[in-house]
């Protein structure tokens, strides 16, 4: 049963929906079944994780129980817990995500860690963030590094348009939004750094992706309806126009073979000053490409 107050006025209380949810989910086969219940929960209630437990007694009002239990029913149908509570977390700051953004990975920040420490050393420099989707990039390096100007780029106007609503909330005046397909269309700036987490998904890869990433994340943002590797071939054709002497590019690769294939297309286009950066199971997860 869903936990709402029928005729026989059941009381519910946080301890209550916790312990049916952790079970509900179990049996719907999600993997962190306790996570998934403390996180809807958590937003109707509008608290820390902690206090649910902190405050386990506390009953829930008829209301919430109606509103949480919709809640329960989209997730139940996969779609991710971020659009359903319509934010997610990226490097330790809130951001509004919806069905035109992807939803920023953990992984990416590793993009942010390995562009601060360049930046850091860099007079005023620009920043080309490439496939914007929420600004989760643009918008960190912009807060992160406030003497520099970001360009954010993307080829959604609905997704610019969620990056312009997170970069509002942080009161950020330091970056600037361009509607671009950086494929088929040239782009008329300069930059110090280009960094992006570009769809590098193959089209072939696309139907073994879970449920919750196929059917409700953008496919705009996932694929590149090709073999994964179309913009980085893009990139090491712009990159001389684009990223100045002593600039760098810094982008996401993905799993497998994705690296190694990436770092080919690069040395083939001439490219001799590239590195490769690991995550903490050693697999490489950016690629820095230093302009000679
Ligand atoms: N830059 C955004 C992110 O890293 C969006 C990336 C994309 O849409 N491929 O999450």
């Amino acid at each position: 049963m869903y936990p709402q107050n029928s005729k026989t006025e059941k009381i519910w209380r946080l301890i209550d929906i916790l312990n049916w949810g952790k079970k509900y989910f179990k049996e719907k086969s999600f993997d962190n079944p306790r996570i998934e219940i403390e996180s809807l929960l958590q937003h109707i209630i509008g608290c820390k994780k902690i206090d649910l437990y902190l405050q386990f007694e506390k009953t829930v009002t008829p209301e919430d129980l109606i509103i949480l239990r919709g809640l329960i029913k989209r997730r139940v149908n996969r779609e991710p817990t971020q659009y359903i509570i319509g934010s997610s977390e990226f490097y330790g700051r809130k951001f509004f995500v919806n069905q035109d953004v992807l939803i920023p990975r953990p992984e990416t920040e590793k993009l942010i860690d390995v562009s601060i420490d360049i930046l850091s050393k860099k007079e005023n420099p620009i920043i080309l963030d490439v496939g914007t989707g929420s600004g989760c990039i643009g918008i960190t390096i912009a807060l992160e590094i406030p003497f520099c100007s970001v360009i954010a780029i993307d080829i959604s106007n609905s997704a610019l348009s969620t990056a312009k609503n997170n970069a509002d909330m942080y009161g950020l005046k330091n970056i600037q939004f361009i509607n671009l397909d950086i494929l088929c269309q040239d782009i008329n700036h300069t930059a110090d750094m280009l960094i992006s987490n570009p769809p590098y998904i193959s089209q072939e890869e696309i139907p073994g992706l879970m449920s919750d990433v196929k059917d409700f994340e953008p496919m705009v943002a996932l694929t590149d309806n090709s073999d994964g590797l179309e913009f980085y071939r893009k990139f090491s054709n712009i990159i001389p126009q684009v990223v100045k002497k002593n600039g760098v590019t810094i982008l996401e690769v993905g799993r497998g073979d994705h690296p190694e294939r990436v770092k080919e297309i690069f040395s083939k286009a001439g490219y001799d000053n590239l590195e490769s950066v690991r995550d903490l199971n050693k697999d490489t997860r950016v690629l820095v490409i230093n302009n000679s």
